[in-house]
């Protein structure tokens, strides 16, 4: 990350570098809120915004994958960057990442047998997480 955004001419600020360190080690898929409130304490005079410029800054050179959602926000994968299956919770908004499914070998094919040339695909599988599950259960009361 760090590398890339050197040769981008991007300078790496210790806020920077915190940012990138929260988006590399997090497979929780963060907001940029999260992000911002985890290294807050850290720099106090670091801004929400600073956050968001870090943020796309990586973007633009692939370093983290931004997840979309109809509602405005986003979520970041700074983990995986490249495009990947997820399993989304729709009660505690937990994202997780999916391994090793065909999905992974798909989309190539599908774009392959349509001429086109692959950049990018999603792949969300929306449902009740398992914690969330057990939490409706009448025997958890
Ligand atoms: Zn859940
Ligand atoms: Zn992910």
């Amino acid at each position: 990350m760090v590398a890339k955004l050197r040769a981008q001419g991007c300078r790496i600020t210790p806020q920077r570098l915190a940012i990138l360190r929260v988006l590399a080690d997090s497979v929780g898929h963060p907001t940029a809120d999260s992000i911002y409130a985890r290294i807050r304490d850290q720099f106090p005079t670091t801004s929400l915004a600073t956050v968001y410029k870090t943020i796309a800054a990586l973007k633009s050179v692939d370093e983290v994958l931004e997840l979309g959602f109809a509602d405005g926000s986003s979520r970041y994968d700074g983990h995986r960057p490249e495009p990947h299956p997820h399993l989304i919770c729709i009660r505690c908004k937990t994202i997780l990442d999916h391994n090793a499914s065909p999905v992974d070998t798909l989309p190539r094919e599908i774009a392959r047998a349509a001429g086109y040339r692959l950049v990018s695909y999603r792949f969300d599988v929306y449902g009740i997480c398992p914690e969330c599950a057990s939490s409706d259960s009448p025997d958890a009361e």
